[in-house]
């Protein structure tokens, strides 16, 4: 994983025509160094670690990256949304269901033949978003029970924010 130092993140800033904060800075330095972290789990290390920088302007720095494509946002169903540095490998994500672990998996097979659909239905098609559920080998190991609320029931998302 890149060690994203602050002058290499600098110029990545630079390149994508955001103007250098020692906020955004903070807040980029901590989607790599944590790949699939929340918002709230950025704003408490952003916070942790340069204290003086408003949740909002943590939410503004991760959608603006977002928007720029310097960051992905990955969307689980019936979970918050997960931020990562790791872009434009249309890589896919393992997600456990029990401890909602997720890692990086790549492409089904090889490089983004995934994007060729059984039906395109006439759609140009750029990306095509795999997110596969189960659980991983710890929660397998502690044979801990799948929980009630399916999180791949969209049916469950109440949009639950721990705020
Ligand atoms: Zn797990
Ligand atoms: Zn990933």
């Amino acid at each position: 994983m890149s060690e994203g130092t602050a002058i290499d993140n600098d110029a990545l800033l630079r390149s994508h025509g955001i103007n250098v904060t020692a906020q955004r800075l903070a807040v980029l330095r901590a989607v790599c160094d944590r790949p699939h972290s929340t918002a709230d789990d950025i704003d408490k290390v952003v916070r942790a670690e340069i204290g003086a920088i408003s949740r909002q302007a943590v939410y503004d720095a991760l959608s603006t990256f977002t928007d720029r494509g310097l960051i992905r946002r990955i969307q689980p169903a019936g979970s918050p949304a997960r931020y990562e540095g790791r872009v434009g490998d249309n890589h896919h994500h393992l997600i456990c269901r029990a401890c909602n672990r997720m890692v990086d998996v790549d492409c089904a097979v090889g490089y983004r033949p995934c994007l060729t659909a059984a039906d395109p239905s006439g759609y140009e098609i750029d990306e095509a978003e795999v997110i596969y559920w189960g659980r991983c080998p710890e929660c397998m190991q502690t044979d801990s029970a799948i929980p009630d609320n399916n999180p791949s029931h969209p049916s469950n998302i109440t949009g639950e924010a721990t705020s």
